[in-house]
């Protein structure tokens, strides 16, 4: 029999067994730990190898549809010795793979200052970005005889925003997150602040999607009339065919609407909002013309963002005149390529708006040029770039709570024929699933899948 101090002791002796063994698998782990952020360092050390200790600034950076943009500068006393002959944009990965994108730049008296591109669907294509940790540089070339001297800048952040995270069109059931931010390393005594791309696969959060369809109009707002036909009941009717379409290929596709009532602008549901609540790369918002003069026009009309290079807007309207029975349509105004529409306000628009908030009660949004979409949808889910202006200042309405976002959509609207021409209202009749593959067919050459 032991005696009661025995056990006590052999418990006592446990305990500390116990203890000790504890104490081994947190210290074991606490080095694994280290030795991950060691090998992470080692990785950034040889990134940031060649790096020059001064700066490029980033003034702006946006994403719109699946395109990062950037513009900033170099000030020219960080490369007093060097005749510039290139500056591009290089994203690198800390396993190696290198990402190099031609900048614009211009010759400044102080600086050189860079832009990846004018249009907001140009830049770096985030689809292309797959799994890796990037840094961003900006590099600067010179050539001397036959020799290229080149250097490298990190990046600096002098823009509002600091972080933004986009997910990649759905592909094959495939997604990536990609977060886009700020962040410092440090190397021997003084740090480097630097722009960062980070790649990922993912599930696609329930709230992500790929491409909003925006059915016009809708409820108490039937939209153009014709005989017994409605605008409202077909943009519903062709969304839907077109959602089901889109979804059959594997796209993620949200509705503004998906019954037949009015919808609010903004707000929580709002038509300008769900664009950016759902991160949605695409926006198409789809509608009938009617004219209020004889003749009728007739024919499609593809409205698009002032500042998009216009490929996908020609291939919707060219495909739309290639599989169905309609053609482009003669009316000339604002008309930028057969079947390709820019409208912006013009000053006498802009007198109008103004009297228009006058008589409302509520200040006229300063921000509003001539180079600022008329159209709603392109103007209010394109972000800065494209004006998206309410900025909750008129309490008369709800505010998008996006409204100065630096991510957003590419947003088109598409007049898929006169509801008053008797021939188009004809074709839109018996002709659904021509249009319906049209534009389908457009969406999967121009975004790649
Ligand atoms: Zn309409």
């Amino acid at each position: 029999m032991m005696s009661r101090k025995n056990i006590t002791n052999l418990i006592k002796v446990m305990v500390v067994v116990i203890i000790m063994m504890l104490l081994m698998f947190v210290y074991s782990f606490t080095l694994n730990l280290e030795d991950n952020t060691q090998e992470i360092e080692n990785k950034l050390d040889s990134v940031f190898e060649n790096v020059e200790p001064n700066m490029a600034y980033v003034e702006l950076y946006t994403i719109y549809g699946n395109h990062l943009n950037t513009n900033g500068y170099i000030l020219k006393e960080n490369i007093p010795d060097m005749t510039v002959s290139d500056i591009d944009l290089i994203l690198k990965e800390d396993d190696g793979q290198v990402y190099e994108y031609d900048l614009q730049y211009t010759d400044q008296e102080d600086r050189y200052e860079f832009l990846l591109s004018d249009n907001i669907n140009e830049g770096i294509d985030l689809n292309n970005i797959i799994n890796g940790d990037y840094i961003v540089f900006v590099r600067v070339e010179e050539i001397q005889q036959e020799n290229t001297v080149e250097k490298y800048f990190s990046i600096d952040n002098l823009s509002e925003y600091t972080q933004n995270e986009y997910y990649t069109l759905t592909d094959n059931n495939t997604n990536y997150k990609i977060n886009i931010g700020f962040n410092t390393y440090t190397k021997d005594d003084y740090n480097i602040d630097y722009m960062g791309i980070t790649s990922q696969y993912c599930v696609l959060p329930q709230s992500v999607v790929d491409i909003v369809i925006d059915p016009g109009h809708g409820g108490r707002d039937c939209g153009a009339i014709y005989e017994n036909y409605e605008e409202a009941d077909f943009t519903l009717e062709y969304s839907q065919a077109l959602k089901e379409k889109l979804e059959s290929l594997g796209f993620k596709v949200a509705l503004t609407r998906d019954k037949d009532v009015y919808t609010e602008s903004y707000g929580e549901n709002g038509r300008a909002v769900i664009p950016y609540s759902t991160k949605a790369k695409l926006v198409l918002s789809i509608h009938l013309n009617s004219t209020a003069t004889l003749p009728v026009a007739g024919g499609v009309e593809i409205y698009a963002p002032n500042n998009a290079n216009l490929t996908f807007a020609k291939s919707l309207a060219d495909n739309i005149v290639n599989y169905v029975p309609t053609r482009y349509s003669s009316n000339g105004e604002n008309r930028v390529m057969d079947g390709v529409y820019v409208r912006t306000y013009t000053q006498e628009d802009i007198e109008d708006a103004r009297e228009y908030a006058q008589y409302m009660g509520y200040d006229m949004y300063e921000n509003i040029t001539t180079q600022t979409p008329y159209l709603f949808m392109i103007r209010e889910t394109g972000g800065i770039m494209t004006g998206a202006y309410v900025d909750g200042r008129n309490t008369s309405m709800e505010e998008n709570p996006y409204y100065n976002s630096n991510m957003s959509a590419e947003a088109y609207l598409i007049e898929l024929g006169f509801i008053n021409s008797d021939d188009d209202l004809n074709t839109l009749i018996n002709n659904k699933d021509a249009y319906i593959n049209a534009i389908v067919d457009s969406i999967v050459n121009n975004y790649g899948l």
